[in-house]
């Protein structure tokens, strides 16, 4: 009989079920001490943001509780991952320590660091994938370099199996009868003086049964017409999954599962959410092979791109005052529950980088600070692509309308109308472009343009002929 334990790190995989490494450490035959270390410094530039610290504390939570019905503790340290992992180990003379990877460029010096040290000081460690579908080092096209484009990046990864998820037997688990010093969630301060968050996470329920529950409940009905449904904002089309993902409180392979077993992949609907699965993947490839895109476009020449910094601008967009409905809706959606749609994602961050002129970066901080599903690679790959700098980016000339954006997609108004309340009296006809309307329809409805709605932050048809003009421009080679 082993006394000794087996460390195991939770990161960014709070759940029990379908943890690789957590599995690996039951079946290790030691006692499996389970830690997360708060350790904000290996985050280098990309601590959590204010939204994502709040889920973080949900989720730790959450997984703390789990633990303890099945006769586990999880202990919570703060300080430098190596400093805890040592100490860990000098306390309870522990000779395994296993972990899932991460992907980050600076997680992944970390961990290969930590590898390095344990593993010379006679410590087996051992590492493993619980986030990804197919790890990047396994991807590669013929010519043995990475895929930037998604389709052929689908092509050959989609027919590979996909590893079955394992379901935990937690009470067969062999805990580590731990009396060790830990500290309360609350001392991680991961929660704001005041009180914004309450708000936002009351529409989650954030823990391992509540992302179950969230893909059930897709799964029952929305996924069949998810291919059309999920550009309409106002209807609840998509699976809200990527928060719970993003911290690993439910992992690809059991939403496939999943999918495989409960649809028709062969469907519509079930194949293109699929795919949207592996849009995920692509993003990790992409980060992974390009670790610089965080800060740089991948496309180089548009490192240079003379973007026009503007406070005001920036600050209408971030608050939701832009005086397009459409626009205003997502940020304000955004800021209420820490989530937007895909399809707003798209359209406001098309509008702050190509109409207003701001460095997609600015674009990215916030989502980074205000998305509860903030996602490094995600992240990058959706601000790139809007920037058109990135991987398979959107061409430069696709400059989305809002006004016809918002009257396509969000043709009945609901949307705007449960976040854009003061224009809640509009007709359908005029939502989208209140300026159209005449003014006995404002004054009736309620709507004073300037006073208790902006008047637009730059007209339509100006700012996407500056745009162009700017991205024309930047594209000719500046010697031509
Ligand atoms: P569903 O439509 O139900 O899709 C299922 C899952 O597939 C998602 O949960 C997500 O994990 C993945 N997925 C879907 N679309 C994409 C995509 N375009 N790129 C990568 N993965 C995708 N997603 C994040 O998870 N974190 C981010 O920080 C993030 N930032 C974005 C920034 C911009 C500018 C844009 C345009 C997109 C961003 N996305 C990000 C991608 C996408 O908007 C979200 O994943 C999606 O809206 C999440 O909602 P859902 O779970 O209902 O998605």
């Amino acid at each position: 009989m082993q006394f000794t334990p087996c460390i195991f790190w939770f990161r960014n995989d709070l759940r029990i079920n379908d943890n690789a490494a957590l599995e690996a450490a039951f079946q290790s035959g030691a006692p499996v001490l389970a830690v997360y270390i708060w350790d904000p410094d290996s985050f280098k530039s990309w601590v959590p943001g204010g939204a994502s610290k709040v889920w973080l504390h949900h989720a730790l939570k959450s997984l703390s509780e789990q633990l303890e019905k099945c006769g586990g503790r999880l202990l919570i340290r703060i300080g430098t991952t190596r400093s805890v992992l040592e100490d860990l180990i000098s306390e309870t003379g522990a000779e395994k320590v296993y972990w899932n990877r991460r992907y980050e460029p600076h997680l992944r010096e970390l961990d290969a660091s930590l590898k390095q040290l344990f593993r010379s000081r006679g410590i087996t460690v051992k590492t493993f994938n619980s986030a990804l579908l197919n790890e990047p080092h396994t991807v590669e096209n013929k010519s043995g370099t990475p895929f930037k484009v998604y389709t052929p990046y689908f092509k050959c990864v989609h027919a590979r199996p996909v590893v079955p998820p394992v379901a935990v037997q937690t009470d067969q688990v062999l805990w580590h009868a731990t009396n060790l010093e830990s500290v309360e969630l609350d001392s991680l301060e991961l929660l704001p003086d005041d009180d914004w968050w309450q708000s936002m996470i009351s529409h989650w329920d954030v823990s391992e049964a509540g992302a179950h529950a969230a893909l059930d409940t897709f799964l029952k009905s929305a996924v069949k017409t998810y291919d059309t449904d999920r550009n309409f904002p106002a209807v609840k089309g998509s699976s809200t999954l990527s928060p719970y993902l993003q911290i690993g409180l439910i992992g690809p392979r059991q939403v496939v599962a999943a999918l495989k077993s409960q649809t028709d992949l062969s469907k519509e609907g079930p194949h293109v959410y699929l795919k949207e699965i592996y849009w995920r993947e692509f993003a990790y490839n992409v980060l992974f092979h390009f670790p610089h895109t965080p800060q740089e476009p991948l496309q180089a020449k548009y490192a240079d791109f003379p973007w026009e910094k503007n406070d005001v601008f920036l600050k209408r967009w971030q608050t939701g005052q832009t005086g397009y409905p459409i626009i205003d809706a997502g940020m304000r959606q955004l800021y209420a529950t820490g989530w937007m749609h895909n399809r707003v994602r798209m359209i406001v961050a098309s509008l702050l980088v190509k109409h207003l002129l701001q460095d997609w970066k600015e674009g990215a901080a916030w989502f980074w600070d205000t998305l509860v599903d903030a996602d490094l690679a995600s992240n990058t790959l959706g601000w790139q692509w809007s920037g058109g700098c990135g991987a398979d980016a959107a061409p430069y000339f696709r400059v989305f309308n809002p006004i016809t954006q918002g009257e396509k997609f969000d043709p009945d108004g609901g949307y705007v109308r449960q976040y854009v309340p003061e224009l809640a009296g509009l007709p359908n006809k005029y939502l989208h472009a209140p300026w159209e309307a005449p003014a006995e329809v404002l004054a009736e409805a309620g709507v004073e343009l300037g006073k208790n709605y902006p008047e637009t932050v730059v007209e339509h048809t100006a700012g996407r002929a500056r745009a162009l003009a700017a991205f024309e421009l930047f594209k000719t080679p500046i010697s031509a």
